[in-house]
């Protein structure tokens, strides 16, 4: 028996609550992992909450990802006591995820921990912070460079927006992290941001093309900022755009594509190719400090994972929720 949260539908509504479940019933899969810590990401708020269907199939553990033990495995590359890591392939969505004790996954979904980071900071860092490095991927794939100019961050306070300001200062640019929570603007520069802008000004209908302030932008919110933050970019920069924070919505026109040679780049993290992620994680696990890492991140017990989902809805968390899915 391991302890799981498990959402099940109810007259249309989603129910959470901890279950004792028996391990017969876990789905297939080569790998069994013992799970040490998973996360609270925006989609398993969504999930847990029932505010959007992320979930496919019911009776079904949330959880998009989760860092653990393996403890059985008929998979080639993954033997009983090695330390992994998941993030995506349906976890949690078609799929049993990682907010309990126990995962049965294929090992084809599975990478390997990087070594110097443990599985709780692996989950401090979790899907936002393997998002944000996939989006500095896309950019300097792209080619854009610390000396092309100012790197406007969206949703900067959130998960994903927090690690994309921290990588990018530690990579030497210069970070413009836009928020709704200026009062949370020490942390920030903590992080390495260079300045702090309202949110409010990129989050309403704005001109096709507006004063050319950043080289490159992360996005996190999509919507009227995402349209706005393409009209600010530069001649020929960039922005890489992977959240829906304000709207999954893109009004824009097509003149900073036509008339600037801007680029958006789509990152998405759930079907990243194997390689990518490796390099994203290993990226992390080389350049990003404990200190920051864990700064970042508050650690929950599983059965506070449905209070503090509706927090996260409610744009109340700061930075990451790690969940313990051993207390
Ligand atoms: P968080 O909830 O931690 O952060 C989202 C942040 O967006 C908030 O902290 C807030 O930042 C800002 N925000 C919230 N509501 C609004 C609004 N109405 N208008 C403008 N800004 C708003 O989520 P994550 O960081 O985990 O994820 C960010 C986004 O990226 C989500 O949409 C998520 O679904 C998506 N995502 C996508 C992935 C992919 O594979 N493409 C993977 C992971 C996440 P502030 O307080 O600073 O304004």
């Amino acid at each position: 028996m391991f302890n799981a949260l498990l959402l099940d539908k109810q007259e249309d509504r989603t129910v959470a609550s901890i279950q004792s479940i028996d391990e017969s019933r876990l789905g297939t899969g080569d790998v069994l992992v013992r799970v040490e810590y998973s996360t609270l990401n925006y989609k398993d708020a969504l999930a847990i909450t029932g505010q959007a269907p992320v979930v496919r199939t019911f009776p079904m553990v949330p959880g998009i990802d989760f860092a653990g033990i393996v403890e059985e495995s008929t998979h080639a590359d993954y033997q009983p006591g090695d330390a992994v890591v998941l993030n995506g392939w349906g976890a949690g969505e078609t799929h049993w995820g990682g907010l309990a004790q126990k995962a049965r996954v294929p090992g084809d979904h599975l990478i390997p921990l990087p070594a110097g980071i443990t599985t709780q900071n692996a989950m401090a860092v979790g899907t936002a912070g393997y998002t944000a490095m996939l989006c500095v991927q896309a950019l300097e794939k792209y080619g854009v460079a610390p000396q092309d100019g100012d790197v406007l961050v969206t949703g900067a306070n959130g998960g994903v927006g927090s690690f994309a300001v921290a990588i990018l200062a530690k990579r030497g640019y210069r970070v413009i992290a836009s928020t709704g929570r200026p009062e949370e603007a020490v942390r920030l520069r903590e992080l390495g941001a260079a300045d702090i802008i309202d949110r409010a000004t990129l989050s309403k209908p704005g001109k096709p093309l507006q004063k050319e302030r950043f080289a490159a932008a992360v996005d996190c919110v999509g919507s009227h900022t995402l349209a706005n933050v393409c009209a600010s970019l530069r001649y020929g920069g960039a922005a890489a755009a992977c959240g829906l924070a304000q709207g999954m919505d893109l009004q824009a026109t097509v003149a900073p594509f036509i008339l600037r040679g801007v680029a958006l780049l789509g990152v998405d993290s759930v079907y990243v190719p194997r390689a990518r992620r490796m390099a994203a994680w290993n990226a992390i696990a080389n350049e990003l400090p404990v200190a920051v890492i864990e700064g970042v991140a508050a650690t929950i017990g599983l059965s506070q994972a449905v209070e503090v989902a509706e927090q996260l809805l409610r744009g109340e968390i700061k930075g990451r929720v790690v969940v313990d899915v051993n207390r």
